[in-house]
């Protein structure tokens, strides 16, 4: 209509160009691939991507081609992201704990023309190097004094930008064009790539410093933990410069008192990762008796954050935000910073509420099904298969039509795959993958649930609830537990420990103890590969009458 707002494209430059006009002081502190700590603030991140896109363009990458990078979090990552998308082409971040047939099958499919890599990874592309497209050419994110020999020709990054203009404007194109790949790890079947664009990406950072409210704030500084190689740290790299805050980047070493004294040097305000990052970094504090010297904020996702962990950070000062997305969702659906008023109740009653997965962000809607797809009531009782849809969700996979296919119902909602409720107040609760659900005598029974539980025990230190084939119960609840010290709770213990929040056909029937649980890529306990590591156990009334 005339006389209307003009459009402007929500593109992922803007925010580099607001950053390094509005927030000038803020930037990057990494630590180095190399050995050294490296900072910068936001103009000059600017000049070495302005260098950085130069170069691209230069080697012909151009408007939709794939760019692809395998590397910690770093600043050069960083210059990756804005470089790549800053020109149209697309970001494709790998996760190097993917398996050599999933890296060379999404390598191939994303059919990159250049990849980005940090030193560290020289060998894991020396291993596949055969089966990546020929023409392929290696840049190796390092200066030349640290260049490694490589059993394939590689150029270096810091050479690349060398001599490159620092300075550029940003070409203007649809909001819609792509601006990065993330492939999910595809516990079944080859990884599903999910291809944001520049508007569910600006839309999605506007959304998490928004809701995430207690994490931002300009001139904070915020940890990334979890990885730019997957699902672009949960939108760190883009929600910090629109809000002037200042990112730390830990690079390889995410160990407790790796990240510990990192956080304590650099006055980290708040940091992000999944729970099991947080177990290490818990403990060192344990040890060492205090936390890191500004710390006032966690969140924390990826999978369920047990109620113990919560506890843990609340009565140090800590404020968790237990939040809940997908790789298909950029990620973040919900969070866990709760309302004002809930913030006046008691200690429990907070960690409570903190353990659920917390209120949908702006722009993502919610709905639980049943069965036959009926919508059911948001009454914190009704249970059903968890659908989303909004702005930032995809609509289907990148260069996959069958998996497309299947993507969203008829409404156009995408599936999540979880199993779910959601109470009046709008907060979500996830009871658990709908494949992990363990389904006695024709019930369920929440493997998250039973993990919390047990977790809380000061003897467990990271568990696992699987169901295990019975002939009676179809199937029935056992633990797969690592001791944190000598003493291991005995499983009367244990059922005893945790029989409060538990009808009695709901324990567990066994323990079995595990040097340590086997994990996906992307830091989760893999209840894949658990389930094949037990094929061979049999449920003990089996072995019993055996
Ligand atoms: P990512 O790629 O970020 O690891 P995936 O897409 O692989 O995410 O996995 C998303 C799934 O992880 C969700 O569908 C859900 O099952 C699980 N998940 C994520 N966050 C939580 C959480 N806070 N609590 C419970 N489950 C979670």
């Amino acid at each position: 209509m005339e006389g209307m707002m003009m459009h402007r494209p929500l593109l992922v430059s803007t925010i580099l160009e607001y950053a390094m006009n509005a927030h000038r002081k803020a930037g990057i502190t990494s630590v180095r691939t190399e050995g050294d700590t490296h900072s910068y603030n936001y103009p000059e991140a600017g000049v070495r991507i302005a260098q950085l896109a130069h170069a691209l363009q230069a080697r012909g990458i151009t408007l939709g081609d794939r760019v692809a990078t395998l590397a910690w979090n770093g600043y050069r990552h960083f210059e990756l992201y804005y470089a790549i998308s800053g020109i149209g082409a697309v970001c494709h971040t790998i996760n190097p704990r993917l398996s050599a047939e999933q890296l060379i099958y999404i390598v191939n499919h994303a059919e990159d023309r250049i990849l980005f890599l940090d030193t560290t990874f020289v060998p894991i592309i020396a291993a596949v190097k055969e089966h990546l497209p020929e023409d392929m050419t290696y840049v190796i994110m390092t200066d030349r004094a640290h260049m490694p020999d490589t059993p394939f020709p590689a150029l270096c990054y810091e050479e690349l930008l060398e001599g490159q203009p620092g300075q550029i404007t940003w070409p203007e194109f649809d909001e819609n064009t792509a601006c990065s790949l993330c492939y999910t790890s595809g516990t079944t079947g080859n990884p599903k790539g999910a291809l944001y664009s520049h508007r569910s990406t600006v839309l999605h950072a506007f959304t998490i410093a928004i809701s995430l409210r207690h994490s931002f704030g300009e001139g904070r500084a915020i940890l990334p933990v979890v990885p730019l190689f997957h699902v672009n740290a949960w939108g760190l790299p883009y929600a910090a410069p629109l809000v002037g805050a200042s990112l730390v980047m830990p690079g390889p070493a995410l160990d407790g008192p790796s990240l510990f004294a990192l956080m304590d040097r650099e006055k980290v305000y708040s940091a992000w990762g999944v729970p099991t990052v947080w177990m290490g970094l818990l403990a060192e504090i344990r040890a060492q008796g205090r936390k890191p010297e500004n710390f006032g904020d966690v969140v924390i996702g990826g999978s369920a954050a047990p109620k113990a962990m919560i506890e843990g950070f609340e009565k140090m000062d800590i404020s968790v935000g237990h939040a809940w997305g997908m790789t298909e969702m950029s990620p973040v659906g919900t969070h866990g910073c709760l309302p004002q008023w809930m913030e006046a109740l008691p200690f429990e009653e907070r960690i409570a509420a903190k353990a659920k997965q917390g209120r949908r962000v702006y722009g993502v809607d919610l709905k639980i099904v049943d069965e036959d797809g009926r919508p059911q009531p948001q009454d914190g009782k009704a249970i059903g298969e968890l659908f989303v849809r909004g702005n930032a969700v995809v609509s289907g996979y990148f260069r996959n039509e069958e998996a497309s296919a299947k993507a969203l119902d008829a409404e156009g909602w995408f599936g999540t795959g979880d199993v779910a409720s959601i109470d009046p107040d709008g907060f979500l609760v996830i009871q658990d993958r709908a494949k992990d659900l363990i389904k006695s005598g024709g019930e369920w029974i929440s493997s998250i649930d039973l993990e919390n539980a047990a977790m809380s025990l000061p003897g467990i230190a990271n568990c696992a609830a699987i169901g295990v084939p019975h002939p009676r119960w179809d199937e029935r609840p056992v633990l797969v537990a690592v001791a944190s010290g000598e003493a291991r709770p005995s499983l009367d213990e244990i059922r005893e420990h945790i029989s409060p929040h538990f009808a009695k056909w709901q324990l567990p029937d066994d323990v079995i103890w595990v040097d340590a649980l086997p994990m996906t890529a992307t830091g989760k306990v893999s209840k894949l590969n658990l389930r094949k590591q037990l094929v061979d156990y049999e449920h003990p009334e089996l072995r019993e009458t055996a």
